[in-house]
């Protein structure tokens, strides 16, 4: 057998030869192949000479150090498997060091013999940002996807996570249970009670009861399910028709600022949750499509929700959003934008020793697929910085350009799509009474909002550099995206903040 190394950033790939001879025919053959490292996804796939004057078949399988992970018989050429993901046929799990075996399979081997290249890809564990949809509902509830279809939109989407919330129920996660390839499954429920809505996401089990009535009693219950491990987040709380009325104390993770598309009711949770930010609190913000059924505005990913996570596993994606590395945009190809300070990054506390070690706080804005967007810098003293990011062309030019990104299946431009929606939310606000967008209560030392800076976007990229102040709370990032003929901007992207450290001024 022959093996050659290749390295390539965080994958190791090998390629083994195994020379099969008629005499092993139907034999079972291993190739081995060491792992010693933290390997979180293998991938094989494996050619041989199959046409000629008799027939080759020679069929594939994996062992590790422990047992047969998996057989795929001939009916594959490529396979995966990962901790949580893998190709049908095969499990998933913690990829062990040790010794590892490609299985093959000699059904039938032609007189001459054959070689079998098998090419085996191990990619390290690496952190990275990861894009799903923190609300949805199917069958389980009032929605009508089924658990399959709901992933086969996900998928379609181009997510690769989603959180199934539904109503009162946890059944939609055992459904949910055997690996898909592409997607993580975080296992939710949806507190829904007369009073108000919350998502548990990770152990959605831990939630004993929703039939809640009163303030008193949600605390305790909400304290309990945190208590035993889930992650709570107070949904839509400003929605006209299903507030959270049931207190804003401390029992809570997140707050869902960001509900379906960019309305009303988001303005409202953004400008709270600013609120709380500027008194020191320090809650994570979230957003979810609440999908139930197909809209035309309602659809998974609308927001999505990117997540830093260190593995490709939900615990990965769980302790992502615990620490608040979270950034939303309006779709999953929207912009998307990051915040960095040296090694700190979103949802991060840069501690008070580091701030006085530089007179100041360097932020490092990346800002991707901005299409006409204006971006604000957010402290708790207000609106820091504001950057307009062109699009290359004149400012009359705008609008069309920004059509050109419809695509040609006479899919909605996201300006239409929004001025149609903002105008069908228009009625149901009057229908319903209305209800006041509340202005962001900024703080007394409040700095003058700043002029736009114009910054132009090469190949969809920007990366700005702004010198923040040490005496500062916190930094966030929002982008804006104004439509023409309704006079409003809706939301395209919003980043949870880097909080800096000791600053209780
Ligand atoms: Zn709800």
């Amino acid at each position: 057998m022959e093996t050659e190394t290749h390295e390539e950033g965080c994958k190791h790939r090998l390629v083994l030869r195994r020379w099969i001879g008629k005499e092993e025919e139907r034999t079972y053959l291993e190739v081995p192949f060491l792992i010693d490292g933290e390997v979180e996804r293998i991938d094989i796939s494996y050619r041989y000479e199959r046409g000629g004057e008799e027939a080759a078949v020679v069929d594939i399988g994996l062992r590790s150090p422990d047992r047969i992970v998996g057989w795929s018989g001939g009916a594959r050429d490529t396979f995966f498997l990962g901790k949580e993901k893998a190709t049908p046929g095969y499990l998933c799990g913690s990829i062990v060091n040790g010794e590892w075996s490609v299985l093959l399979g000699a059904y039938k081997i032609p007189s001459s013999g054959l070689e079998v290249v098998v090419e085996v890809e191990l990619s390290l564990r690496r952190g990275r940002w990861m894009k799903g949809d923190l609300h949805m509902h199917s069958v389980h509830s009032d929605g009508s996807y089924t658990i399959e279809q709901a992933k086969q939109s996900c998928r379609e989407r181009g997510l690769e996570f989603m959180a199934l919330t539904d109503h009162n129920t946890i059944s939609q996660n055992q459904a949910a249970l055997a690996p898909d390839e592409q997607l993580l499954i975080i296992p939710g429920v949806e507190l829904t009670s007369y009073y108000g809505h919350a998502n548990v996401f990770g152990a959605p089990e831990t939630l004993r009861d929703f039939r809640i009535v009163s303030a008193d009693q949600a605390a305790e219950v909400l304290a309990d399910t945190r208590e035993r491990g889930g992650f709570v987040s107070l949904n839509h709380p400003f929605c006209p028709a299903c507030p959270w009325e049931l207190g804003f104390g401390e029992q809570y993770d997140a707050i869902e600022v960001w509900n379906g598309p960019w309305r009303a009711l988001n303005e409202q949770a953004v400008a709270w949750w600013q609120g709380q930010l500027e008194h020191g609190r320090r809650i994570v913000a979230l957003g979810g499509s609440d999908t139930h059924r197909i809209d035309r505005f309602v659809k998974h990913g609308r927001p999505t929700a990117s997540v830093w996570t260190e593995s490709d596993s939900v615990s990965g994606l769980l302790e992502g959003i615990r620490l608040g590395r979270v950034v939303l945009s309006f779709d999953p190809d929207e912009t998307c934008m990051n915040m960095t300070s040296g090694k700190y990054g979103i949802g991060d506390f840069i501690p008070s020793d580091e701030l006085e070690a530089v007179s100041g706080v360097p932020l490092t804005i990346d800002i991707y697929g901005a299409r006409g967007d204006r971006v604000a810098l957010w402290s708790d003293r207000g609106i820091e910085a504001v950057w307009d990011i062109g699009i290359g062309i004149t400012e009359s030019g705008e609008q069309r350009e920004w059509e050109r990104f419809a695509g040609e299946d006479g899919e909605w431009t996201i300006q239409r799509e929004i001025a149609a929606l903002l105008a069908i939310e228009a009625e149901e606000q009057s229908a319903c009474g209305g209800q006041e967008v509340a202005a962001s209560a900024i703080a007394g030392n409040a700095v003058p909002v700043p002029v736009p800076l114009p910054v132009d976007a090469e190949n969809g990229h920007v990366r700005i550099s702004f010198q923040g102040s040490a005496d500062r709370l916190f930094y966030r990032l929002e982008a804006r995206r104004y439509v023409d003929g309704v006079n409003v901007s809706v939301m395209t992207c919003l980043t949870n903040p880097i909080y800096l450290g000791g600053a209780n001024n």
